[in-house]
């Protein structure tokens, strides 16, 4: 039996390379299923995230020129790592694998030949790996891999120098379904789900058109969202940082007041200055890195929806 493939794509203000890679992404589809990899049933499925401009429209405009084309759209713009789950969520039961993708044409979607085969061969996820991001700006590249590395270091598991370009299997994404947990980080959760898995290379390359939505300020919030919600590391790193402190104080008291007890105690008021705004900037960080696990715990007691689909290109 051949699977049926849902491609995942999100889509926010999207309106200058959609018309651009859709085609490319349906002569991709279009291959697979002539080379007999995959079901004529496979879809290509657009998750508008609240897009401020008319790029639900183009959406529309495709799945009416080809039936391959799906698309549904978020009430409200709520991200990009909330677009793919809901698109995800959405195609578990109509489908056999998945593969999320974004819509700029970054990631090469000649990748997609080698994950199918990967399923094929018995493995449940495929992980795509940038192997070069010479394309990318010098900033980008440097901001990205610190990105990695800071996520390694802080305990959080992620496959390194993969995004959200993978395949998933409807088996796991039934499993995925199961993990309640708002604060999202997708890349770091299908790795908890476990199943086999592999990794699959491809070359990152430049977008195709527009401009990148995903500027330092949401890159950061991902970064600290993707350590907070999967490790705790942060806050034994306090712990012991608070140890340390402790011990230090503990020696400068033994040292002043044996200063004292010789009767030499000089007025120093500018180390003790020094040492009031260190402790205290300290503590201002610590107290904020609690804050933002307080705040996750918040939002996760809520247990409001992950996302809301306003809107189908089909009839439900
Ligand atoms: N995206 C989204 N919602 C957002 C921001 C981005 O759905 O709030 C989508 C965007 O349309 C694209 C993908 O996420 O398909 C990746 O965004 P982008 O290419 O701008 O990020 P970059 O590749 O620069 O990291
Ligand atoms: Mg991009």
């Amino acid at each position: 039996m051949k699977p049926s493939l849902y491609i995942v794509i999100p889509c926010y203000n999207e309106r200058e390379v959609l018309p651009i890679t859709a085609p490319m992404f349906l002569n991709k589809l279009t291959q697979l299923v002539a080379e007999d990899k995959i079901s004529d049933d496979s879809r290509i499925m657009f998750v508008n995230d609240g897009s401020k401009d008319d790029t639900w429209n183009i959406i529309c405009e495709l799945a009416k020129s080809d039936e391959h084309f799906i698309g549904i759209s978020q009430s409200r713009n709520r991200g990009h790592q909330n677009a793919v789950l809901a698109g995800l969520m959405e195609a578990k039961d109509k489908c056999d694998i998945t593969i999320s993708v974004d819509c700029d044409g970054q990631d090469d979607i000649n990748a997609m030949d080698k994950m199918v085969e990967e399923y094929i061969g018995g493995c449940e996820v495929v992980y795509g790996v940038r192997s070069s991001r010479e394309k990318d700006t010098f900033f980008k590249r440097t901001t990205a891999q610190g990105f990695y590395r800071f996520l390694s270091g802080m305990g959080a598991e992620v496959v390194y120098n993969h995004a959200d370009y993978r395949l998933i299997s409807s088996k796991v994404l039934q499993e995925l379904a199961n993990f309640k947990e708002v604060n999202l980080f997708l890349r770091g959760m299908i790795p908890l789900v476990g199943f086999k898995s592999t990794t699959v290379e491809y070359a990152r390359t430049e977008r195709l058109a527009g401009e990148s939505k995903y500027p330092l300020r949401k890159m950061l919030s991902l970064a600290v969202d993707g350590v907070t919600s999967l490790s705790v590391k942060p806050l034994r790193l306090i712990t012991g940082f608070g140890v340390i402190v402790a011990l230090i104080s503990f020696v400068g008291c033994l040292w002043a007041l044996i200063t004292a007890l010789c009767g030499k105690a000089v007025a120093g008021w500018a180390s003790m200055t020094c040492i009031i705004c260190f402790v205290s900037g300290v503590q201002l960080i610590c107290l904020g890195i609690i804050g933002e696990y307080i705040g996750k715990i918040y939002m996760e007691t809520k247990g409001r929806p992950r996302y809301i689909i306003s809107q189908r290109t089909w009839e439900e």
